[in-house]
């Protein structure tokens, strides 16, 4: 045997030893883990002791929301690490309350198996999708190729580069009619792995724009290009046994250090290129100016956030706030959830996610939105499937206001 192929054998092998490994610490982390909401952090000792613990790897941030009288932070504290974890909080006077009892739980009741095969669906309707459960890639990017074979006149798929690991990076293109190129809309999901709501809505909107196009007017005005996972190889990882996992997360880039003085978040301090984002980027930039929208879907909180994310100034010209509002109003009424609109700067911390690098690029994209899905921290990234329509309606609803926008516009 040649001794490339050994060492790639041996190569491979390693690989999945350490991926074996990093599975098993997961479980172990997750098990009986709590998420505390550490309800307001008001000065800097209480912020350094939760820095602290963060680096450390003592517990994981899972999100910062700015409330009144300080910042909200929301903590994964493993089973062995509980005791010393509260006490450390109390001793700065950092009030406290337990989300999730159970982490591990959370992590088993998510997302049940569906009682029908997956075949049997296969084979009767063509593609995987159901909205019942969080699919695997290849079912959300079956459903794509299923519905550019279904709707050839109106949808084409593109493999627009693959991902590190191998996986085509998938971008869906949806217009309603054949006149000439018209006022693009871009959106995207899965730019961070352990957001599982969030390739689930994207496709959901797919689904509403393409299988019930003749309920929508705007549909003629706009061309929509979507991009339901951005980050596959991530996604995968989090179905495969690493939950939580964000290492790779980094594609983004966060500007905590500048928001907050502190690096509150191991992805915020890497500013490591990401393939698939750039791919994705690159493309958008090849639309040029007809790019009319960029909305980018993350978890959790319920916020429409318009930037600019690091400087709290609004682009004087932009509509955004009210716009933003008209959305959270349809999105209330579709499905009785409330979204709380704002600026990146002023509501949120944690990663916005690449929306307002786009616009401080100088895309001069008008409408440049990031939403955070459901919910507001009952399960945070651990949202029962239960909430997959409902959540796929309203990020419907924020899409349909954004688009009679645009054809308003002209
Ligand atoms: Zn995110």
């Amino acid at each position: 045997m040649p001794t490339r192929w050994l060492l790639l054998i041996v190569g491979v092998a390693l690989t999945r030893a350490g991926e074996l490994q990093d599975v098993k610490e997961a479980q172990l982390r997750y098990k009986g883990a709590q998420v505390l909401r550490v309800e307001a952090v008001k000065n800097n000792v209480q912020k350094d002791v939760i820095k602290k613990m963060q680096d450390e790897q003592v517990v994981d941030i899972w999100q910062i929301p700015a409330v009144e009288g300080g910042t909200q932070v929301d903590i994964m504290v493993p089973a062995v690490s509980l005791k010393q974890v509260k006490a450390t909080l109390k001793n700065v006077s950092a009030t406290f309350k337990v989300m999730i009892q159970d982490v591990g739980a959370a992590i088993r009741n998510q997302n049940p198996v569906l009682k029908e095969g997956n075949n049997k669906r296969m084979a009767r309707k063509g593609h995987r999708m159901t909205f019942q459960n969080y699919h695997r890639v290849s079912d959300i990017h079956g459903y794509l190729e299923y519905l550019a074979r279904t709707f050839p006149d109106l949808v084409s798929v593109q493999t627009i580069g693959s991902s590190v690991e191998g996986r085509p990076l998938k971008l869906i293109k949806i217009t309603g009619s054949n006149a000439d190129p018209k006022p693009a809309f871009y959106i995207d999901g899965g730019i961070h792995a352990r957001e599982w709501i969030s390739p689930t809505s994207v496709t959901y909107i797919i689904q509403e724009l393409v299988e019930n196009r003749d309920k929508y007017k705007f549909m003629d005005a706009i061309d929509f290009y979507i991009v339901p996972v951005v980050n596959p190889d991530g996604y995968e990882y989090t179905h495969n046994g690493v939950r939580l996992w964000r290492k790779k997360n980094t594609c983004a880039g966060t500007d905590l250090d500048k928001n907050f003085g502190y690096k509150w978040d191991g992805a915020g301090s890497s500013h490591d290129p990401c393939q698939e984002t750039y791919a994705f980027r690159n493309f958008v930039s090849s639309l040029g100016v007809s790019v009319r929208a960029y909305v980018t879907f993350h978890s959790y909180g319920q916020y429409i956030l318009y930037p600019w994310g690091y400087d709290k100034k609004v682009p004087p010209d932009y509509d955004l706030d009210r716009i933003g509002k008209k959305a959270a109003n349809k999105m209330r009424e579709v499905a009785g959830a409330s979204y709380t609109v704002g600026n990146s700067a002023s509501l949120l911390y944690a990663a916005s996610g690449g929306a307002d690098d786009l616009a401080k690029g100088g895309s001069r994209i008008k409408y440049t939105y990031t939403i955070q899905l459901r919910d507001r921290g009952q399960y945070g990234f651990l949202l029962p499937a239960s909430s997959i329509v409902p959540t796929g309606k309203e990020a419907f609803a924020a899409i349909q206001t954004i688009s009679e926008e645009i054809a308003a516009d002209g």
